[in-house]
């Protein structure tokens, strides 16, 4: 049975794959300020809040059945496939996860892109990564290179990388030779309240904020690397507009979505510091980091898109800083302090690198 997904014949209806996500929660919130009819899709519910789609739907979509099913009984105008195994330097880059991301997320790919041509489903935007880009182009912290067109020849720093670049061929494919309407997006380091904090699959901002409003005043604090390593980071509101003009637009190529405002590890970590009021010195140990030197490039998306970043990374930290200090707050018996004894220092700075299980409506 197909199930009508929109209140009215104006109201325009989305799938958001990955609702239970960082991204994915806010970009349901998003969705639904500007009218759309909501169905979210993950294997867990959002873990800070409500969700505010109209329908939330659990389950596995690396399984086929539960994808068939799924596009069966729901036609949308719009499939935003934001699920994949997510984390940051400590969950891509050990090695130690990298079956799991690649076979996770082009089982998913596969799943939703068959799916949605077998019964109809047009438009789907995709969330890849910056982290396609080849890392001899970021070597140097001062100046690295993420041009679009600079992604071939291939040679990401992760298999997530691999995958994501994979991906991003599969679903091109898919506009030739079935006439899916795609948009894909390259994110970079998209943060705000609500991402995840704790648990291994954090990134560094939400890492930093974590140690630095769990330490006590004056004593050390644990980053990864020299701390001379670049990076820019995209605020969650910035990150959810940039999508919403890319649907708008008729670009079906990958387009770079995030913010030009590079900093190093330390200088984030000192502007964290500044925000919280404490004085805290810094221990540099051996971790794993990704590229020495990563920014966006947003030529593309200023002149194809009109779009750039209102928001400064000072303003998001500070808003990530006061989320992320309640949560510990609210999480006090767990110790979120380093154990000093697992860390060692850096010894050289030059690699621096089912089916549907349960219908819930509102
Ligand atoms: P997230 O981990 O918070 O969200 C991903 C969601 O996908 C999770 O809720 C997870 O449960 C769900 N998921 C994973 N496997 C699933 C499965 N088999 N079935 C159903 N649901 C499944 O990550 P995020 O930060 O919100 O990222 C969203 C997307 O954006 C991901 O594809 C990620 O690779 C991409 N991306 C994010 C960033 C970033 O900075 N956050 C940067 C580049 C790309």
């Amino acid at each position: 049975m197909v199930k009508t997904s929109r209140s009215s014949c104006e109201q325009k209806s989305a799938f958001v794959l990955g609702a239970g996500g960082f991204i994915g929660s806010h970009l349901v919130r998003k969705l639904k300020s500007l009218d759309y009819y909501v169905i979210g899709v993950d294997r867990k519910y959002p873990e800070f809040s409500q969700t505010c789609a109209d329908m939330f739907i659990i389950g596995d979509l690396r399984e086929q059945d539960f994808c068939k099913q799924l596009f069966n009984d729901f036609r949308t105008d719009e499939v935003y496939q934001l699920a994949a195994e997510m984390g940051g330097a400590g969950f891509i880059f050990t090695g130690q996860n990298d079956a799991q991301v690649v076979h996770s997320s082009a089982q998913i790919n596969l799943n939703i892109l068959e799916n949605m041509v077998r019964f109809g489903l047009k438009t789907v935007f995709f969330s890849s990564s910056a982290c396609v880009y080849p890392k001899e182009n970021q070597q140097d912290p001062g100046t690295p290179t993420t041009h679009e067109d600079s992604v071939y020849p291939a040679n990401p720093d992760s298999e997530y990388g691999w995958e994501k670049l994979f991906a991003e061929r599969l679903y091109a494919t898919y506009a030739r030779n079935h006439g899916l309407n795609i948009r894909i997006a390259r994110f970079h380091n998209i943060f705000g309240p609500e991402c995840t904090w704790q648990g291994g699959r954090e990134k560094a901002p939400a890492a930093i904020c974590r140690k630095i409003a769990a330490a006590p005043n004056h004593t050390e604090i644990e980053i990864w690397g020299d701390g001379r390593q670049t990076r820019s980071f995209l605020y969650i509101d910035d990150c959810l507009d940039a999508v919403m003009k890319l649907m708008a637009s008729s670009l079906i190529t990958p387009i770079n979505i995030g913010s030009e405002e590079m900093v190093s590890i330390n200088h984030l970590t000192e502007m964290i510091m500044k925000i919280s009021g404490k004085s805290l010195s810094i221990f540099h140990s051996q971790g794993p980091q990704g590229v020495r030197g990563r920014t966006s490039d947003n030529t593309l998306i200023r002149n194809h898109l009109h779009w750039e970043p209102k928001h400064s990374l000072e303003f998001g930290l500070k808003k990530t800083y006061s989320w992320i200090a309640d949560q510990l707050m609210t999480d006090g018996s767990k110790n979120h302090l380093p154990q000093r004894r697992d860390m060692e220092p850096v010894k050289s700075f030059d690699i621096l690198s089912g089916c549907v299980t349960n219908f819930f409506s509102q």
